[in-house]
């Protein structure tokens, strides 16, 4: 029924958008006049939805009669349940099968496991692992950016719980690929050994089921459940900053998985030094194993990523449109895809071939709306030019008051307009250690209090950098 579907489809449309909206759906049964497909993300089915409903019907109409009914099953990208198959049904209208109808794709929340350790009898129930297939290692595209922290995931993925690496933790910008990482260390294990019980879950998610635990005086089950987990896969650890109790009982199931033989992995935007209002105790346990940076990616990793993707979707582009894509968008994989998915968008609604002024187009607006990001180059260049100095002095050892006024003046602009950790600005500002850049930073909001001349300063150069 759907080959003759699509071949309907196809001789209705130009081929590129034949070929990148409807050869990745994959029909998945028929039960009568219900047809169950399967589209790859839920910016497929919007996408679908909106432009190619009319299409579809006709062509499902044609088929199976005016009862047609299309169900999609949307694999979802961040949280996957493989039995549970996210379904958004579309009821084709008796009295007009035409008319497109508005449905709307249900929470991304409903298709989670909502409080998996108040399931009864739950030493019996498989743990769904809440992984995403489509972010593994082969999608994964290694470059420098990564390699480091490539290289340790595949190692953990070999011999769960048996490496140094334990924990793992993945830090790095927005964007720079930890939430994927996570999952293809998660997937390459489950695929490895399938008997291992895998979870993967965001802090927020774990911070909720906790305090819902502790509501329901289940606190107990809240912790039996954990410590059962072979690999334990934590997204976004920064967001346990501040929350004690939270911490406090991931401590204790922490150290149960560690002292079992148990993997940890944990992601997080900022290295350990970095991480702020989480208990000592827990940032000496993130510690123990290694701390791997995902750094953003150099040019020729960027086009690699780009020319992946578009494998994937099955779209070709011209390789001089790739590059400049790559040439441009510089600090986040995420805004790479999402170059990728505007342009082809564009190009099909459009029913317009790839062209560079669409990909400039694009990216131009990519660029304005991400506030540009100050390099630590340019910071300590404008601040050296403002005190008359040139960048060495400012990096240089001496003691000297006005210079070292300049350096921590660096340091402080590096935090507060960047995304740098305190290391990598301290590295990056004459070798200093992150201890330094704090002790700066709070100088400088120290002096501009009480020292007017120094507040001048902070002011002229605030002007200077943000023009
Ligand atoms: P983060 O969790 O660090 O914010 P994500 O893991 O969500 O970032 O990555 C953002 C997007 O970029 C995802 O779609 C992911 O698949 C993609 N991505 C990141 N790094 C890579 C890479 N090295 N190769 C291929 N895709 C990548
Ligand atoms: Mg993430």
């Amino acid at each position: 029924v759907w080959m003759e579907c699509l071949s309907f489809i196809k001789d209705n449309i130009k081929p590129q958008a034949y070929k990148t909206w409807f050869e990745p759906i994959k029909p998945i049964k028929l039960t009568g006049e219900a047809l169950t497909v399967q589209v790859p993300s839920k910016f497929f089915y919007e996408w679908l939805e909106e432009h190619y409903i009319k299409l579809l019907r006709v062509a499902l109409v044609r088929q199976l009669g005016k009862d047609a009914k299309l169900i999609y099953d949307v694999r979802m990208e961040n949280t996957y349940s493989s039995n549970s198959p996210q379904t958004v049904k579309i009821p084709s209208s008796n009295r007009n099968p035409l008319k497109p109808q508005k449905v709307t794709v249900p929470l991304e929340s409903k298709r989670e496991l909502k409080n998996p350790f108040v399931i009864p009898g739950l030493q019996k129930v498989k743990i769904e692992s809440q992984l995403n297939p489509n972010y593994n290692f082969v999608n994964f595209v290694e470059g420098d950016s990564n390699r480091l922290a490539r290289s340790a995931g595949m190692a953990v993925a070999n011999k769960p719980g048996g490496t140094s690496f334990n924990p793992l933790l993945i830090y790095g910008g927005v964007g720079l690929g930890k939430t994927h990482l996570a999952h293809a260390i998660g997937v390459e294990i489950k695929d490895k050994y399938p008997d291992k019980t895998v979870l993967y879950i965001s802090s927020e998610k774990f911070t909720q089921q906790f305090i819902d635990s502790v509501k329901s005086n289940t606190r107990n089950d809240f912790i039996h459940f954990y410590q059962m987990i072979d690999v334990l896969i934590i997204d976004d650890v920064q967001f346990l900053s501040g929350k004690a109790g939270t911490q406090d009982v991931f401590f204790h199931i922490f150290n149960h998985l560690h002292q079992n033989g148990k993997q940890v992995i944990l992601t997080s935007d900022k290295a350990p030094v970095d991480m702020q209002d989480i208990e000592q105790r827990l940032l000496s346990r993130f510690k123990w194993g290694l701390s791997a940076e995902l750094q953003a990616p150099d040019y020729e990793t960027r086009v690699s990523i780009l020319q992946n993707k578009l494998y994937r979707d099955g779209v070709e582009m011209p390789e001089e449109i790739v590059e400049y894509i790559a040439k441009n968008i510089k600090s986040n994989v995420r805004e790479l895809e999402g170059v990728i998915i505007s342009m082809i968008a564009q190009a099909s609604f459009n029913r317009k071939e790839f062209t560079i002024e669409l990909a400039k187009q694009i990216v131009d607006k990519f660029v304005k709306n991400t506030k540009k990001e100050l390099s630590i180059d340019y910071i300590q260049k404008v601040v050296s030019k403002y005190f008359d100095m040139d960048v060495a002095t400012l990096q240089s050892k001496t003691r000297k008051r006005h210079i070292v006024q300049a350096r921590q003046l660096a340091m402080y602009f590096a935090k507060r307009m960047t995304k740098s950790s305190l290391a990598s600005i301290g590295s990056q500002i004459g070798k200093r250690d992150h201890a330094t850049v704090l002790h700066a930073c709070k100088t400088v909001d120290n002096l501009t209090e009480t020292d007017k001349q120094f507040k001048k300063y902070v002011e002229d150069l605030t002007k200077k950098l943000t023009l």
